[in-house]
């Protein structure tokens, strides 16, 4: 499934990492978005597993990594008051894959 970022088509994971239903549109949420720094929550409706999106826009190109977490929709603000993973670590993830 794609999605539209401040004019960017992103590839978000098309079935659930768990099941493999197929995501909803309508089950995306944008937890946070920071310059280039993006993070956004997916809920499976089938058997309920969350993944935690972290997506960067760098200079070469897009890194994202997919991560299921237990924190549901209801957890949401929470989320968003502590992140999860910084921008540096993700960056850092970033130069390393390109190594
Ligand atoms: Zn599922």
């Amino acid at each position: 499934m794609s999605i539209n970022v401040k004019g960017k088509i992103l590839k978000i994971p098309e079935k659930c990492l768990k099941c493999g239903v197929s995501y909803q549109e309508n089950s995306v949420d944008t937890l946070s978005e920071d310059g280039n720094f993006f993070v956004f929550h997916l809920t499976c409706k089938a058997c309920n597993t969350s993944v935690l999106f972290h997506v960067v826009f760098g200079q070469e190109g897009v890194l994202s990594v997919a991560t299921l977490t237990d924190a549901g929709k209801e957890d949401l603000d929470k989320l968003k008051q502590g992140r999860m993973i910084t921008t540096d670590e993700l960056i850092e993830a970033y130069q390393e894959m390109k190594n």
